[in-house]
């Protein structure tokens, strides 16, 4: 008994996260939270989706009360991206269209877009766990939040707004786009926080400084950097260029939208919210759940959506989790940084490939800007990678071999694959105003 009280009044005397109460909760409580929403949650999707029942029935389920455990989970099938294309656009809903609050749907940019719906109280946990991620980041009630996530269909834009008038800080709600503007707006109005995808974060830190406005000297203080894979050296570059602390902030539309982990002031993982969804981890060609720390696919599963209830959803993302205690103090698991989607992995030669590795050699070399493409082509039998890459306006025209050069060296001694590279004049390349397309895939299908 002694014991107990001095742990329960440990956990009261330092507050963790927004959320104390769940943020630092005993594994073993926040695991019986997790089977008791669990079992609600199967139940909700056994009674008001057939395709789940009929699934679940196929996998041995003569009730939903049959799953007993967290460990009978992997008794059950898993959901991909390509079941919500199937049932386009409402077929996956728990809930009749008119007992929602809201939808939201992926840019389909291969045939239709993945639709999903929430409930009123769908939207408000959201707002939580957006909130919570906000705090973990280092943002707090009363900070100015300048929001140029896109708005719109697209999960970003709503998701971190809404997060942010929860947590009580004010938004700006800028959207992606002229960026000019927005650079403005962050020095009149003093916005202490960035939301953006990392890309575009780089984007607007480029037009300051073409404009002579040093962010640095702004009150940004902490940015949540999301919706696409980014890499340290990206984190060290946009750091040092807007002076702010940058977080990774992790999410998807099929399970919620961002702020489904999110990293804490410690940066070693992002802790992903666990009284709200279940993470495994499984081999990608097998299907069979991975033990703890090795890499592998993430699968998620939804305890508490009300209008589209998630079981085992394929991410498609490679990542290991981590549940040893953080730092911080939480107790929830920490997914450590996505280095990519098992989509995004090229196979160049036989060498399997990310464009984060990529951007990871290219983000700080000496004379490079961080923007680039890769450019994938197919000569013959053989795969061919170009790399388009600028020089910094410093260095002039005929130093750009010698930088091509050093550029290739570079990734063929780290990552061991070899490249062509193109140095290219500065303002070459696109600008990202969203999600970056890092990738020109050219080989014949
Ligand atoms: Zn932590």
């Amino acid at each position: 008994m002694v014991a107990v009280a001095q742990v329960t009044q440990a956990r009261q005397s330092t507050r963790v996260g927004l959320h104390p109460e769940v943020e630092a909760l005993p594994r073993e409580e926040l695991e019986r939270l997790q089977l008791q929403r669990l079992q609600a949650s199967l139940c909700d999707a056994w009674d008001h989706v057939p395709w789940h029942r009929e699934r679940l029935r196929n996998a041995g389920l003569a009730q939903p009360q049959d799953l007993r455990s967290l460990a009978d989970l992997q008794r059950l099938p898993f959901t991909v991206k390509n079941d919500l294309r199937d049932h386009y656009p409402f077929g996956l809903f728990a809930r009749p269209i008119e007992q929602l609050a809201r939808v939201h749907a992926s840019s389909g940019t291969t045939g239709k877009p993945t639709v999903v719906g929430y409930t009123a109280q769908d939207l408000s946990n959201w707002a939580d766990l957006m909130a919570r991620s906000l705090y973990a980041a280092g943002a707090r009630r009363g900070d100015i939040v300048h929001n140029a996530y896109g708005y719109g269909l697209f999960t970003g834009g709503l998701g971190a707004h809404d997060g942010a008038t929860r947590l009580g800080a004010p938004v700006v709600p800028v959207s992606g786009g002229a960026t000019e503007r927005q650079v403005t707006l962050i020095m009149d109005f003093g916005a202490r926080v960035l939301c953006a995808t990392p890309s575009y974060a780089l984007a607007i830190a480029e037009v300051a400084e073409q404009q002579g406005v040093d962010l640095r000297k702004s009150a940004l203080r902490v940015g949540l950097f999301g919706a696409e894979p980014w890499s340290e050296a990206m984190r060290r570059e946009i750091e040092a260029r807007i002076g702010l602390r940058a977080a990774d902030i992790y999410g998807l539309s099929e399970i919620m939208g961002p702020g489904v982990a999110c990293e804490c002031e410690a940066r070693n993982g992002l802790h992903g919210w666990e009284d709200h969804f279940l993470f495994e981890v499984i081999d990608p060609d097998s299907g069979a759940a991975l033990p703890e720390g090795q890499a592998g696919e993430l699968v998620i599963t939804t305890l508490t959506k009300e209008a589209l209830p998630m079981l085992r959803y394929r991410t498609r993302d490679i990542t290991r989790l981590e549940r040893a205690p953080c730092a911080c103090g939480r107790t929830h698991a920490r997914i450590l940084r996505v280095t990519g989607r098992n989509d995004d992995m090229l196979i160049i030669r036989g060498v399997n490939v990310y464009p984060s590795q990529i951007e990871a050699v290219l983000v700080g070399r000496p004379g490079i800007a961080p923007h680039y493409q890769i450019v994938l082509e197919r000569h013959g039998a053989l795969d061919q990678v170009s790399l388009e890459v600028e020089a910094l306006p410093a260095f002039a025209a005929d130093d750009y071999p010698r930088l091509a050069t050093d550029v290739a060296h570079h990734i063929k001694s780290l990552i061991g694959i070899s490249a062509d590279v193109s140095v290219m004049s500065p303002g070459t390349i696109a600008r990202s105003q969203g999600k970056a397309v890092r990738v020109r895939d050219l080989r014949p299908k």
